[in-house]
């Protein structure tokens, strides 16, 4: 009944046994956890539920990819993979500033639809590293400088 080679994603790092809990529509064979009762099949059908989808995701926005062709290679939706997109960056967490560190802070200006319509975009870099630590994207005002 039990079997060693189906992992529970909720309890990553340790191998939990889980047992078998009937079949899907497509007749792949559904697991269950004992601990925490989350299910899984093993071979997904739908490929937005593969455990290695928000990685590549990642990966491919990273290399620059625009979202249908993202969507096109990972072959899901543009609707999967907006949301996806969403729920990954609310899950990043904010860099810490600090004070005895050097930070570098720019602006840049742009447009929306019209040239009337400006929207800045307001950055500061950590000197060293060159990572983001913070941005804001909207109106100029004495606001956007505080970050
Ligand atoms: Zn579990």
């Amino acid at each position: 009944m039990a079997l060693n080679s189906t992992w529970c994603c909720r309890c990553v790092g340790e191998i939990k046994y889980m047992i078998k809990y009937g079949k899907t529509k497509s007749g792949n064979q559904r697991y269950i956890c004992k601990l925490c009762k989350k299910t899984r099949v093993e071979n997904y059908n739908y490929q937005a539920y593969k455990p290695d989808t928000n990685k590549n995701i990642v990966q491919l926005t990273k290399e620059g990819l625009g979202i249908r062709s993202t969507a096109r290679v990972l072959k899901i939706s543009t609707t999967t993979l907006l949301k996806r997109l969403v729920s990954i960056a609310r899950n990043i967490n904010h860099p810490i500033i600090s004070k005895g560190r050097t930070y570098e802070v720019d602006e840049m200006c742009t447009y929306i639809r019209n040239k009337r319509n400006y929207t800045w975009l307001v950055y500061a870099l950590e000197k060293n590293s060159k990572s983001v630590v913070a941005f804001y994207v909207g109106r100029r005002t004495n606001k956007t400088w505080i970050l």
